[in-house]
């Protein structure tokens, strides 16, 4: 699904450069459940936003479900983005006055599918996040838990290769932490690919792989072995 080889990404601002990534290499599969995880400046969001088609690396290899994301031009990157990644964001980012239904139907409005599709394909995804009964309710007559949900379901609705979450409970309760986190197994379990940045080792403990950086580089890669946190 995904392949990154020889990664560089250096910031250049007039005379200072910041070399945010090394030499990052780096196979994520089809249906894996990922974890990245660092200290604040170690590279994380530098990594995320390459990887979520909205920057581009310095130097290296980035495939993305057999699509070679590199010298592609702002509106090439954008059709990937829009085609092949669900984002889910720690601050939600739903339109506040807008029903969870027409939040969701929003990145399908955007790929210019019809009315009828755009409803059926919401009301759909927010059944599989468990949200069929609040389709109408506005974001700020839903908890925390349920407007992560409501942006799982956007970032679902048009059937991505990748779920990139960038800290998706960074601002969420413990109760509403375990709803999404129990969320994404689940869709995990369904086959989606999913890849979550945190930096709570808790959090990254319940998904299948631990992806760590330091100063630019991978200094861990451990997949977790299923079953001992179950029971
Ligand atoms: P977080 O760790 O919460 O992801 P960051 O501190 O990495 O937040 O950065 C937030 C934003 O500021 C990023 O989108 C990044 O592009 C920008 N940024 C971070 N460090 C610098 C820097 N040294 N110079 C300019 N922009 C920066
Ligand atoms: P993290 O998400 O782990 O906090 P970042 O990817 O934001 O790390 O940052 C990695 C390094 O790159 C840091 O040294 C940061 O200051 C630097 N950096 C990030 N964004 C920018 C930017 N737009 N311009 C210059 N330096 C940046």
């Amino acid at each position: 699904m995904i392949t990154v080889k020889d990664l560089d990404k250096i910031y250049e601002n007039g005379s200072i450069a910041v070399q945010a990534l090394k030499n990052v290499n780096l196979e994520i599969n089809k249906g894996e459940f990922v974890a990245i995880t660092g200290a604040s400046g170690s590279g994380k969001s530098t990594f995320m936003n390459i990887m979520g088609c909205l920057d581009r690396a310095t130097a290296g290899l980035y495939i993305l479900d057999n699509e070679t994301i590199q010298d592609l031009s702002d509106n090439e990157l954008a059709e990937i983005r829009n085609r092949k990644i669900g984002f889910v964001f720690q601050s939600f980012n739903l339109l506040p006055r807008t029903s969870a239904l027409k939040n969701v139907e929003l990145p399908m409005m955007y790929a210019g599918i019809g009315g009828k599709e755009r409803r059926e394909r919401a009301l759909d995804a927010l059944k599989r996040v468990g949200l069929e009964d609040r389709v109408d309710h506005k974001p700020n007559e839903l908890s925390g838990g349920q407007k992560q949900r409501v942006a799982v379901a956007r970032a679902l609705v048009n059937n991505p290769a990748i779920i990139l979450a960038d800290e998706p409970t960074g601002n969420l309760d413990s109760k509403s932490t375990q709803e999404v986190m129990g969320l994404f197994k689940k869709l995990n379990d369904e086959g989606v690919t999913i890849i979550i940045v945190t930096h709570e080792q808790e959090i990254a403990e319940e998904t299948k792989r631990i992806i760590g950086f330091r100063d630019g580089e991978i200094i861990l890669d451990e997949t977790m072995k299923q079953g001992l946190k179950e029971n």
